[in-house]
């Protein structure tokens, strides 16, 4: 097959690095990349031609190409261009823009949906949204830290001690758990919390406390994501937060709720009655955010508090995001890659979650 890729727009990852290439290539397929498409995550085009890819201009990438694979679903103009049956693979979020999908399917293309593989065993290897949950935890931290007006370890120096940054983590799933490990080697303090009662035992694991709220909701056939909670335990939950956040120096917060707007945790109330110089990250931003005074794609300061709305880190670290990002890819397309050749099934288990649309038609929902 002939793999195309392009550069994104709006990010500075690239779906496949040349590593990548070059595997697919031995896998009998050819590879076309559009020039400069990897240049914002430092993967030279001399690296690609050198994989293998040929260089060429983007329309003619979208022309030829059998399977396209981006970070974040075409540009409206680059429809026209593409052949109908076209593979795109892409993250297409469908839950909050059907109308991308409807874009797509109008254009008679197959398109695969990361985010939509399920989380089960068998799909790991190919979760570009652990994969990115992952770096953005790390790199909120560290973004934290940049603006934090303090040090994070706890230091005793001839000229006095400096005592530890507190750090409250909210939801502490793939990127929580990430940004408290990267907490702790900082030499904070860290509390977290979540409504899922499995995340006690991993939060303790590494060595953050577990802020308890009792009564969370909690559903095993939830595919390991977190349910919308009852009043009262919203209640319940918003109490001890805000003892907590008065208390605390950073608050990294990543509560998402599959397909819904993030539970607000933060309100205009607790930024207030938190320190001067205090940051938040607020990882939900792009599903309205757990602080109700982020605003999505900025940096914000409210009450002498930093507010950092920001989705899109896992971009802050490309070179490495774009290698996982690309890995994952990998290892979805040898479901449905033979010997260069796409053999569809959408009996898979895998194939049939992430297809969204196909043959004119969206899938998603049915
Ligand atoms: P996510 O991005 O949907 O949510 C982030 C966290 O926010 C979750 O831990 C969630 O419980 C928490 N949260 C939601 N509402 C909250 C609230 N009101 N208050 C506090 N916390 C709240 O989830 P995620 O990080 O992508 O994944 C969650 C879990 O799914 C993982 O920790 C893991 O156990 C499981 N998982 C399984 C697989 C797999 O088996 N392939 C892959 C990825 C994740």
């Amino acid at each position: 097959m002939k793999i195309g890729i392009i550069k994104e727009t709006s990010d500075k990852r690239v779906a496949i690095v040349p590593d990548l290439v070059s595997r697919l290539i031995l896998e009998g397929n050819e590879l076309i990349a559009e020039k400069g498409c990897g240049a914002l995550a430092l993967y030279s085009d001399k690296s690609y031609a050198e994989a293998g890819a040929s260089l060429m201009n983007r329309d003619e990438v979208l022309k030829s190409a059998e399977i396209i694979v981006t970070i974040a679903p075409l540009e409206e103009a680059d429809y026209a261009m593409l052949k109908a049956d076209t593979i795109v693979i892409s993250s297409y979020q469908p839950y909050f823009s059907l109308d991308q999908t409807q874009k797509a399917a109008t254009h008679q293309l197959t398109v695969f949906s990361m985010d939509m593989i399920p989380r089960i065993t068998i799909a790991q290897a190919m979760d570009v949204l652990s994969s990115m949950a992952s770096i953005a935890g790390y790199k909120a931290v560290i973004l934290a830290a940049n603006h934090l007006p303090k040090y994070f370890p706890m230091l005793t120096t001839a000229a006095g001690s400096i005592p530890p940054a507190k750090v409250l983590v909210m939801g502490a799933g793939v990127a929580g758990l990430q940004a408290i490990a990267t907490a702790k080697r900082l030499g904070s303090v860290v509390q977290a919390f979540d409504t899922r009662a499995a995340a006690k035992e991993e939060v303790q694991s590494l060595g953050a406390k577990f802020v308890e709220v009792e009564g969370s909701k909690d559903d095993k056939t939830a595919g390991g994501y977190a349910v919308e909670q009852t009043e009262e335990y919203k209640q319940k939950q918003r109490e001890r937060i805000a003892e907590e956040a008065v208390k605390a120096d950073v608050i990294i917060t990543t509560a998402q709720l599959r397909g819904k707007q993030a539970p607000i945790l933060i309100t205009k109330e607790m930024v207030e009655q938190m320190k001067d110089g205090s940051v938040i990250v607020d990882i939900a931003s792009s599903t309205g955010g757990n602080c109700e005074l982020t605003e999505d794609g900025k940096t914000v300061v409210k009450n002498g508090v930093t507010i950092i709305g920001n989705s899109e880190l896992a971009a802050e670290v490309p070179t490495h995001a774009s290698q996982l990002f690309s890995k994952n890819v990998h290892n979805f397309l040898k479901i449905f890659l033979k010997e260069g050749k796409a053999e569809i099934d959408l009996e898979n288990v895998i194939l049939k979650s992430a297809c969204i649309a196909s043959k004119g038609e969206i899938l998603y929902g049915k």
